[in-house]
Protein backbone atom coordinates (compact mmCIF):
# COMPACT_ATOMS: atom_id res chain seq x y z
CA UNK A 1 0.00 0.00 0.00
CA UNK A 2 1.18 3.34 -0.53
CA UNK A 3 2.75 5.32 2.22
CA UNK A 4 1.82 8.92 3.14
CA UNK A 5 4.94 11.31 3.99
CA UNK A 6 4.17 14.90 5.32
CA UNK A 7 6.33 17.38 4.46
CA UNK A 8 7.06 20.22 6.16
CA UNK A 9 10.11 22.29 5.25
CA UNK A 10 8.90 25.33 8.14
CA UNK A 11 11.69 28.07 8.27
CA UNK A 12 15.05 29.25 7.04
CA UNK A 13 17.43 26.68 5.75
CA UNK A 14 14.25 23.98 6.13
CA UNK A 15 13.01 24.83 2.79
CA UNK A 16 16.38 24.40 1.15
CA UNK A 17 17.44 21.33 2.74
CA UNK A 18 14.08 19.53 2.75
CA UNK A 19 14.06 20.19 -1.19
CA UNK A 20 17.13 18.28 -1.48
CA UNK A 21 15.66 15.25 0.78
CA UNK A 22 12.76 15.25 -1.58
CA UNK A 23 14.55 14.90 -4.34
CA UNK A 24 16.12 11.83 -2.43
CA UNK A 25 12.63 10.78 -2.09
CA UNK A 26 11.35 11.25 -5.84
CA UNK A 27 14.46 9.48 -7.40
CA UNK A 28 13.75 6.53 -5.09
CA UNK A 29 10.52 6.73 -5.90
CA UNK A 30 11.23 6.82 -9.77
CA UNK A 31 14.15 4.38 -9.94
CA UNK A 32 14.05 2.13 -7.25
CA UNK A 33 10.46 1.33 -6.59
CA UNK A 34 9.58 2.98 -3.41
CA UNK A 35 5.67 3.36 -3.16
CA UNK A 36 5.26 7.22 -1.42
CA UNK A 37 2.82 9.81 -1.87
CA UNK A 38 4.29 13.08 -0.28
CA UNK A 39 1.70 15.84 1.12
CA UNK A 40 2.94 18.99 1.46
CA UNK A 41 1.92 21.64 4.77
CA UNK A 42 2.78 24.47 6.47
CA UNK A 43 4.66 24.60 10.08
CA UNK A 44 6.72 27.26 12.35
CA UNK A 45 6.78 30.59 11.24
CA UNK A 46 5.83 30.20 7.60
CA UNK A 47 2.64 28.87 8.97
CA UNK A 48 2.24 31.95 11.34
CA UNK A 49 2.49 34.07 8.36
CA UNK A 50 -0.09 32.64 6.20
CA UNK A 51 -2.95 31.39 9.24
CA UNK A 52 -1.94 33.00 12.15
CA UNK A 53 -0.86 29.82 13.87
CA UNK A 54 2.13 28.13 13.87
CA UNK A 55 0.71 23.98 13.98
CA UNK A 56 -2.60 24.72 11.46
CA UNK A 57 -5.36 22.31 11.95
CA UNK A 58 -5.42 21.33 8.60
CA UNK A 59 -1.16 20.53 9.42
CA UNK A 60 -2.14 18.30 12.76
CA UNK A 61 -5.14 16.67 10.65
CA UNK A 62 -2.73 15.38 7.32
CA UNK A 63 0.43 14.35 10.05
CA UNK A 64 -2.40 12.33 12.14
CA UNK A 65 -3.12 10.98 8.05
CA UNK A 66 0.43 10.51 7.13
CA UNK A 67 2.23 7.28 8.41
CA UNK A 68 5.41 9.39 8.69
CA UNK A 69 6.36 13.13 8.96
CA UNK A 70 9.46 14.72 7.22
CA UNK A 71 10.42 18.27 9.17
CA UNK A 72 13.13 21.08 8.55
CA UNK A 73 13.36 23.28 11.14
CA UNK A 74 11.08 26.07 12.84
CA UNK A 75 11.90 29.50 13.85
CA UNK A 76 14.22 32.66 12.95
CA UNK A 77 14.62 36.36 14.02
CA UNK A 78 11.42 37.51 12.28
CA UNK A 79 9.06 35.65 14.66
CA UNK A 80 11.62 36.01 18.20
CA UNK A 81 8.88 38.78 19.54
CA UNK A 82 5.75 37.18 19.12
CA UNK A 83 3.73 35.99 21.93
CA UNK A 84 5.18 32.59 23.16
CA UNK A 85 1.85 30.72 22.52
CA UNK A 86 2.27 31.71 18.46
CA UNK A 87 5.67 31.24 18.50
CA UNK A 88 7.33 28.73 15.41
CA UNK A 89 8.66 26.47 18.48
CA UNK A 90 5.28 25.78 19.57
CA UNK A 91 4.49 24.07 16.39
CA UNK A 92 6.80 21.55 17.04
CA UNK A 93 6.24 21.36 20.41
CA UNK A 94 2.40 20.82 19.29
CA UNK A 95 2.90 18.31 16.67
CA UNK A 96 5.64 15.67 18.99
CA UNK A 97 2.30 16.33 21.85
CA UNK A 98 -0.51 15.57 19.30
CA UNK A 99 1.36 12.42 17.71
CA UNK A 100 2.41 10.96 21.01
CA UNK A 101 6.08 11.07 20.12
CA UNK A 102 7.20 9.58 23.34
CA UNK A 103 10.72 8.05 21.90
CA UNK A 104 13.44 10.33 20.58
CA UNK A 105 16.07 8.07 18.34
CA UNK A 106 19.08 10.56 18.18
CA UNK A 107 22.24 8.71 16.26
CA UNK A 108 25.54 10.21 16.83
CA UNK A 109 27.92 9.04 13.64
CA UNK A 110 31.10 10.22 13.06
CA UNK A 111 31.43 9.34 9.17
CA UNK A 112 35.74 8.28 9.45
CA UNK A 113 35.84 10.95 6.29
CA UNK A 114 35.26 13.54 8.96
CA UNK A 115 36.95 12.07 11.79
CA UNK A 116 39.11 15.95 11.53
CA UNK A 117 35.63 17.70 12.50
CA UNK A 118 35.66 16.34 16.35
CA UNK A 119 37.13 18.02 18.82
CA UNK A 120 38.25 14.98 20.44
CA UNK A 121 41.63 12.74 18.75
CA UNK A 122 40.42 11.16 15.61
CA UNK A 123 41.25 7.86 17.07
CA UNK A 124 38.36 8.91 20.28
CA UNK A 125 35.88 9.38 17.92
CA UNK A 126 36.67 7.86 14.29
CA UNK A 127 33.77 5.26 13.52
CA UNK A 128 31.55 6.20 16.22
CA UNK A 129 28.22 4.59 15.73
CA UNK A 130 25.89 5.59 18.96
CA UNK A 131 22.10 5.41 19.58
CA UNK A 132 20.84 7.36 22.06
CA UNK A 133 16.82 6.83 22.68
CA UNK A 134 15.93 9.50 24.99
CA UNK A 135 12.04 9.19 26.74
CA UNK A 136 9.90 12.86 25.22
CA UNK A 137 6.93 13.36 26.84
CA UNK A 138 7.56 12.54 30.46
CA UNK A 139 9.92 13.08 33.33
CA UNK A 140 10.76 16.29 34.93
CA UNK A 141 9.77 18.40 31.83
CA UNK A 142 6.00 17.49 32.52
CA UNK A 143 5.96 16.39 35.43
CA UNK A 144 3.22 18.31 38.40
CA UNK A 145 3.59 19.96 40.20
CA UNK A 146 5.59 22.54 38.78
CA UNK A 147 5.94 26.29 39.67
CA UNK A 148 7.37 29.38 41.54
CA UNK A 149 5.87 29.45 45.07
CA UNK A 150 6.56 31.77 47.96
CA UNK A 151 7.30 30.30 51.52
CA UNK A 152 5.81 31.74 54.56
CA UNK A 153 9.74 33.61 54.98
CA UNK A 154 9.31 35.48 51.96
CA UNK A 155 11.52 33.35 50.43
CA UNK A 156 10.59 32.43 46.64
CA UNK A 157 11.22 28.61 45.67
CA UNK A 158 11.14 26.84 42.64
CA UNK A 159 10.08 23.40 42.15
CA UNK A 160 9.52 20.27 39.65
CA UNK A 161 8.90 17.04 39.70
CA UNK A 162 10.27 13.82 38.81
CA UNK A 163 7.76 11.53 38.01
CA UNK A 164 7.89 8.32 35.48
CA UNK A 165 5.46 5.40 35.70
CA UNK A 166 6.11 1.84 35.18
CA UNK A 167 4.66 1.54 31.70
CA UNK A 168 6.75 5.03 30.38
CA UNK A 169 9.64 3.42 31.36
CA UNK A 170 8.81 0.05 29.82
CA UNK A 171 7.57 1.15 26.38
CA UNK A 172 11.23 3.10 26.03
CA UNK A 173 13.14 0.71 27.24
CA UNK A 174 11.91 -1.98 24.53
CA UNK A 175 12.56 0.43 21.69
CA UNK A 176 16.15 0.92 23.00
CA UNK A 177 15.73 -3.13 22.98
CA UNK A 178 14.24 -3.37 19.47
CA UNK A 179 16.77 -0.95 18.11
CA UNK A 180 19.34 -2.75 19.61
CA UNK A 181 18.50 -6.21 18.25
CA UNK A 182 18.99 -4.74 15.07
CA UNK A 183 22.29 -3.01 15.80
CA UNK A 184 25.37 -4.60 18.01
CA UNK A 185 23.01 -5.97 20.81
CA UNK A 186 24.34 -3.94 23.78
CA UNK A 187 21.74 -1.30 25.30
CA UNK A 188 23.17 0.92 28.35
CA UNK A 189 20.47 2.43 30.51
CA UNK A 190 21.15 5.81 32.56
CA UNK A 191 19.77 6.82 35.59
CA UNK A 192 20.53 8.22 38.82
CA UNK A 193 19.10 5.44 40.98
CA UNK A 194 21.59 5.94 44.27
CA UNK A 195 20.10 9.06 44.34
CA UNK A 196 16.62 9.49 43.19
CA UNK A 197 13.93 6.98 44.36
CA UNK A 198 12.42 7.72 40.45
CA UNK A 199 14.82 6.24 38.43
CA UNK A 200 15.80 3.34 41.07
CA UNK A 201 11.97 2.23 39.81
CA UNK A 202 13.38 3.25 35.75
CA UNK A 203 16.32 0.76 36.50
CA UNK A 204 14.03 -1.95 38.07
CA UNK A 205 11.73 -1.43 35.39
CA UNK A 206 14.45 -1.93 32.79
CA UNK A 207 16.04 -4.99 34.34
CA UNK A 208 12.73 -6.48 33.85
CA UNK A 209 12.56 -6.00 29.98
CA UNK A 210 15.44 -6.75 29.66
CA UNK A 211 14.83 -10.50 30.47
CA UNK A 212 12.71 -10.30 27.77
CA UNK A 213 15.47 -9.39 25.42
CA UNK A 214 18.27 -12.65 26.32
CA UNK A 215 20.41 -11.30 23.01
CA UNK A 216 20.64 -7.74 24.34
CA UNK A 217 23.30 -6.99 27.16
CA UNK A 218 22.10 -4.87 29.20
CA UNK A 219 24.29 -2.41 31.33
CA UNK A 220 23.28 0.46 33.69
CA UNK A 221 25.12 3.53 34.54
CA UNK A 222 24.59 6.76 36.51
CA UNK A 223 24.57 10.04 34.06
CA UNK A 224 27.37 11.42 36.02
CA UNK A 225 29.55 8.57 34.50
CA UNK A 226 27.95 8.36 31.59
CA UNK A 227 28.61 12.08 30.68
CA UNK A 228 31.84 11.12 31.51
CA UNK A 229 32.46 7.95 29.64
CA UNK A 230 30.96 9.99 26.42
CA UNK A 231 33.50 12.18 26.27
CA UNK A 232 36.50 9.65 27.22
CA UNK A 233 35.64 6.35 25.13
CA UNK A 234 32.46 6.66 23.44
CA UNK A 235 32.41 3.55 21.73
CA UNK A 236 32.31 1.81 23.94
CA UNK A 237 27.96 2.08 23.49
CA UNK A 238 26.00 1.06 21.47
CA UNK A 239 22.64 2.15 22.41
CA UNK A 240 22.26 4.30 25.48
CA UNK A 241 18.43 4.48 26.86
CA UNK A 242 17.65 7.15 28.98
CA UNK A 243 14.84 9.68 30.51
CA UNK A 244 14.07 12.81 29.13
CA UNK A 245 16.25 15.67 30.39
CA UNK A 246 19.40 13.04 30.81
CA UNK A 247 18.41 12.27 27.25
CA UNK A 248 18.24 16.21 26.25
CA UNK A 249 21.82 16.85 27.92
CA UNK A 250 23.95 13.35 26.75
CA UNK A 251 22.80 13.73 23.16
CA UNK A 252 23.97 17.35 22.78
CA UNK A 253 26.95 15.87 23.84
CA UNK A 254 27.11 12.82 21.74
CA UNK A 255 25.88 14.84 18.76
CA UNK A 256 29.08 17.49 19.32
CA UNK A 257 31.47 13.93 19.75
CA UNK A 258 30.90 14.42 15.75
CA UNK A 259 31.85 18.15 15.34
CA UNK A 260 29.29 18.74 12.48
CA UNK A 261 25.83 19.52 13.19
CA UNK A 262 25.09 19.44 9.98
CA UNK A 263 25.16 15.78 9.30
CA UNK A 264 22.85 14.90 11.99
CA UNK A 265 19.75 13.20 11.69
CA UNK A 266 16.99 12.35 14.37
CA UNK A 267 13.64 10.51 14.59
CA UNK A 268 10.47 10.50 17.00
CA UNK A 269 8.23 8.20 17.30
CA UNK A 270 4.84 6.94 18.64
CA UNK A 271 3.59 3.42 19.95
CA UNK A 272 3.06 2.52 16.65
CA UNK A 273 6.50 3.05 15.15
CA UNK A 274 4.89 6.12 13.25
CA UNK A 275 7.40 8.95 13.78
CA UNK A 276 8.48 13.03 12.78
CA UNK A 277 12.20 13.07 11.44
CA UNK A 278 14.24 15.94 11.43
CA UNK A 279 17.52 17.15 11.76
CA UNK A 280 18.98 18.24 15.02
CA UNK A 281 19.96 21.19 13.64
CA UNK A 282 17.96 24.89 13.97
CA UNK A 283 16.47 26.80 10.84
CA UNK A 284 20.16 28.75 10.73
CA UNK A 285 18.95 32.16 10.09
CA UNK A 286 22.36 33.41 9.68
CA UNK A 287 22.48 31.49 6.21
CA UNK A 288 19.28 30.89 5.21
CA UNK A 289 18.74 31.44 1.50
CA UNK A 290 22.47 31.50 0.65
CA UNK A 291 22.87 27.52 -0.84
CA UNK A 292 25.45 26.92 1.77
CA UNK A 293 23.47 24.80 4.70
CA UNK A 294 24.56 21.06 4.90
CA UNK A 295 21.22 19.27 3.83
CA UNK A 296 23.12 15.64 4.79
CA UNK A 297 21.35 16.04 8.27
CA UNK A 298 18.02 15.71 6.64
CA UNK A 299 18.79 13.49 3.64
CA UNK A 300 20.11 10.59 6.26
CA UNK A 301 16.07 11.59 8.71
CA UNK A 302 15.16 10.06 5.36
CA UNK A 303 16.61 7.27 5.89
CA UNK A 304 15.96 6.52 9.83
CA UNK A 305 12.42 7.34 8.08
CA UNK A 306 12.98 4.51 5.54
CA UNK A 307 14.30 2.03 8.55
CA UNK A 308 11.96 3.19 11.54
CA UNK A 309 8.72 3.87 9.85
CA UNK A 310 8.64 2.86 6.80
CA UNK A 311 10.03 -0.42 6.87
CA UNK A 312 12.25 -0.42 3.99
CA UNK A 313 15.92 -0.77 5.45
CA UNK A 314 17.64 -1.79 2.19
CA UNK A 315 16.44 2.32 0.82
CA UNK A 316 17.79 3.20 4.26
CA UNK A 317 21.14 1.46 3.52
CA UNK A 318 21.09 2.83 -0.26
CA UNK A 319 20.90 6.10 1.32
CA UNK A 320 23.69 5.86 3.58
CA UNK A 321 26.01 4.46 1.10
CA UNK A 322 25.09 7.28 -1.04
CA UNK A 323 26.20 9.88 1.43
CA UNK A 324 29.28 7.64 2.20
CA UNK A 325 30.05 7.74 -1.63
CA UNK A 326 29.86 11.28 -1.96
CA UNK A 327 32.19 12.09 1.24
CA UNK A 328 34.90 9.43 0.18
CA UNK A 329 34.68 11.21 -3.42
CA UNK A 330 35.71 15.06 -1.26
CA UNK A 331 32.40 17.01 -1.33
CA UNK A 332 32.14 18.98 1.67
CA UNK A 333 29.64 21.76 2.20
CA UNK A 334 31.02 24.76 4.02
CA UNK A 335 30.50 23.49 7.80
CA UNK A 336 32.05 20.22 6.93
CA UNK A 337 34.65 22.03 4.63
CA UNK A 338 38.53 20.67 5.07
CA UNK A 339 42.06 21.93 2.71
CA UNK A 340 41.84 19.41 -0.39
CA UNK A 341 38.33 18.70 -0.17
CA UNK A 342 36.11 19.81 -2.54
CA UNK A 343 33.29 22.96 -1.79
CA UNK A 344 29.78 22.45 -2.57
CA UNK A 345 26.08 24.20 -2.34
CA UNK A 346 23.07 22.75 -0.45
CA UNK A 347 21.80 21.66 -3.96
CA UNK A 348 24.93 20.32 -5.35
CA UNK A 349 25.18 18.18 -2.63
CA UNK A 350 21.84 16.96 -2.74
CA UNK A 351 21.95 16.25 -6.54
CA UNK A 352 25.84 14.19 -5.83
CA UNK A 353 23.56 12.21 -3.50
CA UNK A 354 20.62 11.72 -5.32
CA UNK A 355 22.98 10.54 -8.39
CA UNK A 356 25.16 8.34 -5.95
CA UNK A 357 21.97 6.46 -5.00
P1 LIG B 1 20.87 26.39 14.68
O1 LIG B 1 21.03 24.92 14.78
O2 LIG B 1 19.84 26.87 13.73
O3 LIG B 1 22.27 27.04 14.24
C1 LIG B 1 23.45 26.95 15.02
C2 LIG B 1 24.67 27.17 14.13
O4 LIG B 1 24.87 26.02 13.30
C3 LIG B 1 24.52 28.35 13.17
O5 LIG B 1 25.75 29.00 13.02
C4 LIG B 1 24.12 27.73 11.87
O6 LIG B 1 24.49 28.46 10.72
C5 LIG B 1 24.82 26.39 11.93
N1 LIG B 1 24.05 25.35 11.23
C6 LIG B 1 22.89 24.77 11.63
N2 LIG B 1 22.46 23.88 10.74
C7 LIG B 1 23.37 23.88 9.74
C8 LIG B 1 23.47 23.17 8.50
N3 LIG B 1 22.57 22.27 8.11
N4 LIG B 1 24.53 23.43 7.72
C9 LIG B 1 25.45 24.32 8.08
N5 LIG B 1 25.44 25.02 9.23
C10 LIG B 1 24.39 24.80 10.05
O7 LIG B 1 20.60 26.93 16.15
P2 LIG B 1 20.27 28.42 16.65
O8 LIG B 1 21.06 29.41 15.86
O9 LIG B 1 20.43 28.33 18.10
O10 LIG B 1 18.73 28.62 16.34
C11 LIG B 1 18.21 29.26 15.17
C12 LIG B 1 16.71 29.11 15.14
O11 LIG B 1 16.38 27.74 15.02
C13 LIG B 1 16.00 29.60 16.40
O12 LIG B 1 14.82 30.24 16.02
C14 LIG B 1 15.72 28.32 17.17
O13 LIG B 1 14.60 28.45 18.01
C15 LIG B 1 15.47 27.37 16.05
N6 LIG B 1 15.69 25.95 16.38
C16 LIG B 1 14.83 25.08 15.81
C17 LIG B 1 15.03 23.73 16.01
C18 LIG B 1 14.09 22.78 15.31
O14 LIG B 1 13.34 23.20 14.45
N7 LIG B 1 14.12 21.50 15.64
C19 LIG B 1 16.09 23.26 16.78
C20 LIG B 1 16.98 24.19 17.32
C21 LIG B 1 16.77 25.55 17.11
Amino acid sequence: MTKKILILPGDGIGQEIVAEAVKILNALKANHGLDVELIDGLVGGAAYDETGSPLPEETLAKARECDAVLLGAVGGYKWESLDISVRPEKGLLGLRKELGLFANLRPAILYPQLADASTLKPEIVSGLDLMIVRELTGGIYFGQPRGVRTLDSGERQGYNTLVYSESEVDRIVRVAMDIAMKRGKRVCSVDKANVLECTEMWREVATKVGADYPEVALSHMYVDNAAMQLVRAPKQFDVMVTTNMFGDILSDCAAMLTGSIGMLPSASLDENGKGMYEPIHGSAPDIAGQNVANPLATILSVAMMLRYSLDEPAMAERIEAAVNQVLDDGLRTADIHSDGMTKVGTAEMGDAVTAAL
